[in-house]
């Protein structure tokens, strides 16, 4: 196809969408009329905006994006003329994949961390007064409720520098303005989770992969990651490929501020399927690292460096937390796992975003 026949269909797969999400037949579970007209009003304006501009039809985030949650993103968007509908879906999608991660303090009780609840979880134990008796609206089983947390949350970030920015950007090397930046980054100190939220709002704006951004630029220069070719994959050109998984991106980064990482596979060069099976490996779909050598010491049974390095990852709570770690060490529990194939090498893997 070529790139402006590929364009032309892309759009037409959008306004299809647009159409089959506004009659209310894309998600039965949440037919629009049930929405309230205002809102349902804010969805087409945005949603025709985009339809009018193919390039820019988010397909992505229609698809990912439950439509209950759209239109409260759509709605809260309203609070600041900085905010986007965009923004707010990065963070509900990196906190709480729009309320559908299984992990505790999502839909009740309290994240692993003591800290947070909801689906864009809000701290309720800090203060006081806490950040959601500060955005939320003073009730504390709503913060489980989207339709109270989402506003919240916009509140949150028009308050926190999206209207004025810090004036030292907090992640100068992420993609976005400042204003994003500090808003974000008011939201969750780190920058890979800046990085992972703006990136998510990217390609939720956007069809094509995002261009390499200077984080991931800065990535493949980091002296603490050293790319292999020795064990048969070419991790070096992965490595500033702007399709490798925004949670694998944003771990080695974590990672390469504990430790010094050679990597022998991220995609290129991996078999397509686990081996022995004929399920798709992650390392095929860009959402898993695989790391031969921890501060130069050789990955095996008897590297301390290595055994630290996995237990580590245990601590790893949100959306850093990977659905796989193959390594010497079983561990015992999930997402642990050992074999023959990983006595060698640490797998770290990440599950469908
Ligand atoms: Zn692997």
């Amino acid at each position: 196809m070529t790139p402006s026949v590929k364009r032309k269909v892309t759009g037409a797969i959008g306004a299809l969408l647009v159409l089959a999400l506004l009659t209310g037949r894309a998600s039965p579970g949440f037919p629009l009329v049930k929405v309230g007209a205002a809102v349902g009003r804010a969805i087409q304006h945005t949603l025709r905006a985009q339809a009018s501009r193919p390039a820019t039809a988010a397909v992505p985030a229609l698809a990912d994006v439950p439509s209950g949650y759209l239109a409260l993103y759509v709605q809260a968007a309203r609070t600041c003329p900085q905010l986007t509908w965009q923004l707010l879906a990065g963070i509900g999608k990196v906190e709480s994949d729009h309320g559908r991660a299984p992990a505790p303090g999502v839909r009740h009780g309290i994240n692993r961390a003591g800290c947070c609840a909801g689906p864009m979880q809000f701290n309720t134990h800090n203060g006081p007064p806490s950040t959601w008796d500060t955005y939320g609206d003073h009730t504390p089983t709503h913060v489980y409720q989207p339709r109270y947390a989402i506003p919240a949350a916009a509140r949150k970030l028009c308050a926190d520098g999206l209207t004025a920015p810090t004036p030292r950007d907090p992640c100068p090397t992420v993609a976005g303005s400042p204003a994003q930046h500090t808003a974000v980054y008011a939201y969750n100190h780190a920058c890979w989770y800046v990085h992972q939220v703006l990136g998510v709002a990217a390609r939720y704006t956007t069809t094509p992969p995002p261009p390499a951004d200077p984080f991931t630029r800065a990535l493949a220069h980091n002296p603490h990651l050293r790319p292999t070719s020795a064990r048969g994959c070419d991790p070096a050109a992965d490595l500033r490929d702007p399709r490798l998984d925004l949670r694998v991106q944003s771990l080695l980064a974590v990672l390469a501020g504990r430790w010094r990482l050679r990597i022998s596979c991220l995609h290129t060069g991996h078999s397509t399927y686990v081996r022995g099976t004929r399920r798709v490996s992650n390392h095929t779909l860009w959402r898993a690292v695989d790391i031969d050598q921890v501060d130069g010491q050789p990955v095996g049974p008897h590297s301390p460096a290595a055994h630290r390095l996995v237990a580590w990852l245990d601590g790893l709570q949100g959306p850093l937390r990977p659905a796989e770690v193959g390594s010497p060490w079983p561990l015992g529990h999930r997402p642990y796992f050992s074999n023959e194939d990983h006595q060698d090498h640490i797998h770290i893997g990440y599950g469908p975003m």
